[in-house]
């Protein structure tokens, strides 16, 4: 029994698109491309031209990376197309259901709707943690894909390895763990792309939006095994990834490039800490949540003027309501930017 077997059984069998082929120094008239390069071109590789079915230059590094093979891994605009290819892949329409834990990423339950999959919400625990008991509870035989957001978004915090490994075989082989992993990267727990061999039912979600500073390239990877990589990779548009978003991903993994992002990521979460110390000053903050993010989400005694007072500074803040209704998820941005934020609330120290 394989996590394959999940998957749609008329999209198992699909093949990828077949592309007219591409081969350097020849003469390519098969893909009704054009033969003139526009006066704007300025790329690396011509832009008359079709880019590769998949970018392959980013997905060996990306793979280096995430310490996988490149057959375990999938280059997606975003992770965001990646959660869109697993409902589509994992879910037939009005039979399966999907496990998510609230507060969390709204999208999970966005493509669920568009896929018509049934979203069961297991709340995660007042201190935010998951409920792995309610959780198991939850699970029957036509949930496809539990998400895991972790480091999560928006309360900052994460599962423990330990919680994700149990959930892991709880579900068994027919059930997919999925781990975002959109902010691992100013954590300091484990990332799980090492772990797909050891847990066959896991997939992995990656970005190169927060950490690399590149949410503008919409650039992300699914690490699964092979046979679902497979699947997700027929299901997914071909050429999918343009020429310039290439090019700029390549630039953005050289060795010198991923050097300075982890120097920023170290400088962020040191601010993190830095705007959490402030923040605890203030009178009328009442709590702020840990964070392995690169974000903080503080509750306040009232949310209305906060959200207000920023606005009107030029400053925004997110504000979700629901079971979040006292809180606010704050971006930590550069250190001018959260000076002007933290300026603005003092003000309202001053006058309360
Ligand atoms: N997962 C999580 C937890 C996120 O917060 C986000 C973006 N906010 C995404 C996935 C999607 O990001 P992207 O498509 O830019 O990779």
């Amino acid at each position: 029994m394989s996590l394959v077997e999940r998957i749609r059984p008329e999209l198992r069998a699909l093949s990828p698109y077949s592309a007219a082929e591409q081969v350097d120094d020849t003469i390519r008239l098969n893909a009704n491309e054009s033969p003139f390069t526009a006066p704007t071109d300025h790329f690396r590789r011509p832009l008359n031209r079709y880019p590769k079915v998949r970018p392959d230059t980013i997905a060996e590094r990306l793979a280096l990376r995430f310490n996988c093979s490149t057959d375990e891994l999938l280059v997606t605009r975003g992770s965001s197309e990646a959660i869109d290819l697993l409902f589509r892949a994992f879910c037939t329409a009005g039979k399966n259901n999907v496990l998510i834990s609230p507060p969390t990423f709204s999208m999970y339950a966005h493509y669920a709707r568009i896929q018509n999959a049934a979203v069961r919400a297991v709340p995660l625990t007042a201190d935010f943690k998951l409920d792995l008991h309610a959780t198991r509870s939850a699970l029957d035989e036509d949930t496809s894909l539990v998400f895991v957001c972790s480091p999560n978004n928006p309360t900052g915090t994460s599962a423990e390895p330990e919680e994700i490994e149990e959930l892991l075989v709880a579900a068994g082989p027919k059930t997919a763990v999925v781990v975002d992993e959109a902010y691992i990267e100013f954590s300091e727990h484990p990332s799980f792309t090492t772990r797909i061999r050891e847990f066959p039912n896991l997939i992995v979600l990656r970005t190169l939006s927060k950490a690399l500073g590149f949410a503008g390239a919409r650039c992300g990877a699914a690490i699964a095994a092979p046979d679902v990589i497979r699947v997700l990779n027929a299901i997914q548009a071909p050429y999918a990834v343009a020429t310039p978003v290439v090019e700029a991903v390549e630039d953005a993994l050289s060795e010198a490039s991923l050097a300075a992002c982890d120097a920023n990521v170290k400088a962020l979460v040191e601010e993190r800490e830095r705007v959490r110390r402030e923040l605890a000053e203030l009178r009328f903050v009442n709590r702020i949540w840990p964070s392995d993010a690169n974000f903080l989400l503080v509750e306040f005694d009232d949310v209305d003027t906060i959200m207000g007072l920023t606005r009107e500074s030029g400053i925004l803040l997110r504000f979700f309501g629901g079971d979040l209704a006292n809180c606010i998820r704050i971006s930590i941005g550069s250190v001018d930017e959260n000076e002007k934020m933290l300026r603005a609330l003092r003000t309202l120290e001053k006058h309360s």
